[in-house]
């Protein structure tokens, strides 16, 4: 009963710190090429009226994580970048 306690305090604690963590968002504009790839994934980016992307938010946090993630990896030309904040 001890170990089960203990255990449903960590994965508590765990939950909590992963709830916690924010991460800081930009783009280099200049080199993005505007083929939307990164808005099709995540609600947090648009294209602009100039062609190319954009985010609304800088600064998310781990319910945004994964989406945010998944535009950073897939952008062609690595424009997009992703910072944990501590
Ligand atoms: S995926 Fe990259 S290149 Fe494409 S629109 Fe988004 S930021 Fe620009």
């Amino acid at each position: 009963m001890h170990c089960i306690n203990a255990l449903q305090t960590t994965n508590k604690r765990l939950k909590e710190e992963s709830e916690l963590a924010k991460y800081k968002i930009s783009i280099d504009r200049p080199g993005c090429i505007g083929d939307a790839i990164c808005t099709a994934l995540s609600r947090n980016w648009f294209m602009d009226s100039d062609g190319k992307a954009s985010f609304h938010r800088e600064i998310i946090d781990e319910s945004e994580y994964e989406s945010n993630y998944e535009a950073e990896i897939s952008c062609p030309v690595a424009v997009i970048r992703m910072q944990k904040l501590d």
